[in-house]
């Protein structure tokens, strides 16, 4: 591996754009893009170099407020979301990040349409939005469970045979909106193996401080792991975007889930071409009067 590898070089390969042809079987959840555990010093370096260009495009983006950058995460469970969050977003201002984790709906949300919970949690401009799952869940625990579609209440007449296909057209046009009015989206699935979840449930009931991890209701889930590959691999067919593209991250190496993740955050901010708001004649002005203020102010007391 040479040195010159730039963290982009991580990211390019799992990036669609466009989903026509897309097949999850072409993605090996155990791939490291040619990164071995000799190279893994490469990889934190990279990572840490990552987080922190992240930390100083966070901040202009945050002092130019114009743009905001939502980004999406979605997986089967024990994918390793949670931590990819914690880790990636690590060196970045609190104040100007907000997380989401959405859960089953509750009664008020299923009386509204499935965009509707999610768009309340939009970011403000000059923010990050992070979305732990999101309405794309909408496409998969309640395509794969479909007494979750009944109890949506949805006019019978409107529940076709289409509706996934409808969904991921309002889904679409939805991302578009968000893209034409200054919000940047960047979608993550995090593809983990069969296998490598099993290892993560056995570690969550081995080790006592994983035990709070662990649900009943995730080794259930794992039963209907084909429906849910095939719900995911629709999904990303359907809802890739140039605008708007998923990023089918390998999951089962977590130190690689976060040098991916982190590179195409940091690909994302610097599309924007951000820079810091420029001063215009009035607040130079400004600027100077203060400055004779708190001088003159000083000497006074000296
Ligand atoms: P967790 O993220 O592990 O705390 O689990 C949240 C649970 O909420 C998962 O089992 C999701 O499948 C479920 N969930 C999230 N969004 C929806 C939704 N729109 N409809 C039904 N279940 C959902
Ligand atoms: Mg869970």
């Amino acid at each position: 591996m040479k040195d010159a590898k730039k963290l982009s070089d991580f990211v390019k390969p799992y990036r669609v754009d466009e989903g026509k042809s897309f097949r999850l079987k072409d993605f090996d959840p155990g791939d490291t893009c040619g990164l071995n555990s000799e190279s893994k010093g490469l990889a934190a370096e990279l990572l840490q170099q990552g987080i922190e260009k992240l930390a100083d495009l966070q901040d202009k983006l945050y002092a130019q407020d114009r743009w905001s950058l939502l980004l999406i995460f979605q997986a089967m469970d024990a994918a390793g979301k949670d931590s990819t969050i914690k880790h990636v977003m690590s060196g970045i201002n609190p104040q100007g990040c907000q997380v989401y984790s959405f859960k089953v709906p509750s009664p008020e949300e299923l009386d509204h349409d499935f965009l509707w919970r999610t768009t309340r949690c939009l970011p403000e401009r000059g923010r990050i939005g992070i979305f732990n799952r999101s309405y794309y869940e909408e496409t998969l625990v309640v395509r794969v469970h479909p007494e979750l579609l009944k109890a949506e209440r949805i006019p019978d007449e409107l529940v076709t045979k289409r509706i996934w296909e409808k969904r991921f057209e309002d889904i679409g046009c939805f991302e578009e909106h968000l893209a034409r009015n200054g919000t940047v989206v960047r979608k993550f699935f995090l593809h983990v193996s069969k296998n490598e979840q099993k290892k993560r449930f056995l570690a969550r009931l081995d080790q006592p401080e994983k035990n709070w991890k662990f649900s009943a209701a995730d080794v259930r889930e794992r039963e209907y792991w084909n429906d849910y590959q095939s719900a995911y691999e629709e999904m990303i067919r359907n809802t890739s975007t140039e605008d708007a593209p998923w990023f089918v991250v390998p999951a089962d190496h977590k130190w690689f889930t976060r040098l991916v993740v982190a590179g195409a955050v940091v690909d994302a901010l610097k599309g924007m071409g951000l820079q810091y708001p420029e001063v215009d004649p009035q607040k130079r002005k400004e600027l100077e009067e203060a400055r004779k203020l708190l001088l003159k102010n000083e000497k006074k007391k000296a």
